[in-house]
């Protein structure tokens, strides 16, 4: 049975009061879901990024958990570990605040803070040389899409990113496919869509290294809770990052129980 992944990218939202009362709702049901899925033999990971403020506020919460605890990941780092950079933070900090995960190369930290298929590969490199498990990443726009220009565009964003990577290193990261027209619009992309570039990716990355190990590609864009089951049928999908829908605790826990067929 495959493993299932859901991870939760809270951007610039919940703060250190906000995510205490994410924890109150999310904590109690979760541990009753998780009986149900260790019962029917099913393995779910979930991760929560939420921002540098509330890694803290979060940390605490999930260290009071029972069970199988959420893993908690932070949504950005620099590459260098300290020193003159104003404004950033590094991977060490990372690690002393609890964090095991990095998200890198987000649409967002592309589209407005302009970073680029070069510095997102330092970054990448930094954090699986501090035994960060990096989420990467990447998608088309919608121009692209419409260009027919997906694998073009998916198939530079992988090889950029990967240039120099052990097939070790390779397989640590977490794959996660986000078309930029579907990120916080509410148009998911159809299974078939998601299903196609996900199973390209994995076939890039696989030529790459010269290898067959099994890699995990989630899907990213306006995943909800019932769009969730459908989207996570397909074999190339192994979960979802989600974004608006994993800032309150409810549609989380919705995503989460679908995935899970309870
Ligand atoms: C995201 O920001 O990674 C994301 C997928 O957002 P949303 O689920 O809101 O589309």
């Amino acid at each position: 049975m495959k493993k299932i992944y859901l991870y939760g990218n809270w951007k610039m939202n919940l703060n250190r009061g906000e995510t205490e009362s994410f924890f109150g709702d999310f904590a109690r049901e979760l541990a009753s879901s998780q009986a149900l899925v260790a019962a029917m033999g099913k393995t779910l990971e979930v991760a929560v990024f939420p921002p540098f403020t509330s890694l803290a506020a979060a940390g605490g919460a999930i260290g009071k958990m029972k069970g199988a605890t959420p893993i908690l990941g932070a949504q950005n780092a620099y590459f260098e570990p300290k020193g003159a950079f104003t404004g950033e933070v590094s991977l060490p900090m990372l690690k002393d605040a609890g964090c095991t995960h990095v998200i890198l190369g987000h649409s967002e930290r592309r589209a407005v803070f302009g970073e680029g298929d070069e510095l997102i590969a330092k970054k990448l490199r930094a954090a699986l040389n501090a035994g960060f498990i990096p989420v990467f990443c990447y998608g088309e726009t919608l121009e692209e899409r419409e260009a027919d220009k997906t694998f073009d565009v998916v198939s530079r964003q992988l090889r950029a990113a990967l240039a120099g990577l052990s097939a070790l290193e390779t397989e640590k990261i977490v794959y996660a496919y986000e078309p930029v027209w579907a990120i916080g619009t509410g148009k998911s992309a159809t299974s078939a869509e998601a299903q196609e570039v996900c199973a390209l990716s994995k076939k890039l990355v696989q030529e790459q290294t010269g290898r067959s190990a099994s890699l995990v590609v989630l899907y990213g864009g306006s995943v909800k809770p019932d769009n969730a089951r459908e989207l996570l049928s397909m074999d190339a999908i192994d979960g979802a990052l989600v974004g608006g829908a994993s800032l309150k605790a409810d549609s989380f826990l919705q995503i989460y129980k679908a995935y899970a067929g309870i």
